[in-house]
């Protein structure tokens, strides 16, 4: 029976969202939050491996109160078990501090086989946070892996990465984030609906990490990171341009026009 723990975030429909230029920030308030959408393909690849070789799926997520919705509809959707990492000592985090904090909760969860990421979120898009988790526990990680081909006595992927595919045998325990091709996440079950609203969420704050983490590596204060200016990029509309010319010089207009739209 595999022990599978997945981190998942709840980030703001980004086709809502609105960003505050001036404190370079995203507006988390300006839209409805949702469970990333690259964390349900984890999420399935777990419940799937749990429907064939049994197992406990524990879903974990840091951010606040709110984020306990985003743990309710994963429980609907077949995790067992939850734990919110809720606390203003965590806030202003960085990947790196995000990852030591779901890292530290991980070890505090004790022992297991399996991490599913998402290969990135839709907001923050950097996906940094899963290997850096990997890091922090000192155990091996796949990044975009878009195949489970064996899941037992090893591990056994397929990772796509700019235009090649690997295929990574791994021992257990081991971390992978995958990518949007690796299944189609299913939809809540609406006895999951039923169970979910019930569930007890386990919440966890600086002081419950204390025994096995350092509390400067949280939040703010464990965030190297530093966000000078945020900016939109203008929208460039397309341009139009008519040659009418048929001389030679037109003729190499064009072909240099050509190549320039090519590079
Ligand atoms: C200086 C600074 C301050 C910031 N302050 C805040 C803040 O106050 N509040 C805030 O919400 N964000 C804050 N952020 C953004 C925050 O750092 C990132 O959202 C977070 O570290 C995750 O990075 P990402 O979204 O790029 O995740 P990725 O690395 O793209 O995510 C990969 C995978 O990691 C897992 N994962 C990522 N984040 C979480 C999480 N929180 N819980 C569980 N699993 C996760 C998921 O499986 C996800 O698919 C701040 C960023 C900076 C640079």
């Amino acid at each position: 029976m595999l022990r599978i723990i997945v981190p998942i975030k709840q980030v703001p429909d980004m086709s809502q969202v609105k960003f505050d230029t001036e404190e370079g920030r995203v507006d988390r308030s300006s839209a409805a939050a949702e469970i990333n959408p690259f964390d349900l393909n984890a999420l399935e690849a777990a419940v799937q491996i749990k429907e064939k070789l049994g197992g406990i799926i524990t879903t974990i997520s840091m951010g606040p109160r709110q984020a306990e919705s985003a743990l309710r509809d994963a429980l609907s959707r077949g995790a067992d078990d939850t734990v919110l990492l809720t606390d203003r000592a965590f806030a202003g985090a960085d990947t790196l501090a995000t990852s030591y904090t779901l890292a530290s909760a991980i070890r505090k969860l004790g022992e297991f086989d399996l991490i599913i990421c998402g290969e990135k979120t839709v907001d923050g898009d950097t996906g940094q946070v899963g290997p850096q988790i990997a890091e922090h526990l000192g155990i091996p990680h796949v990044a975009y892996v878009s195949k489970l081909e064996e899941v037992g006595e090893k591990l056994v992927v397929v990772c796509e990465m700019e235009g090649e595919r690997y295929l990574i045998e791994s021992d257990f325990p081991v971390l992978i984030a995958v990518t949007k091709d690796i299944n189609t996440p299913r939809l809540p079950s609406l006895r999951g609906k039923l169970n979910a609203r019930k569930a007890e969420i386990k919440t966890w704050g600086a002081e419950e990490l204390s025994s096995i983490a350092e509390k400067g590596r949280f939040g703010t204060q464990g965030s190297p990171t530093r966000v000078h200016r945020i900016t939109i990029p203008a929208e460039e509309g397309r341009k139009g341009r008519i040659f009418r010319d048929t001389s030679d010089e037109a003729i190499e207009e064009i072909t240099n026009a050509l190549y320039r739209y090519k590079g």
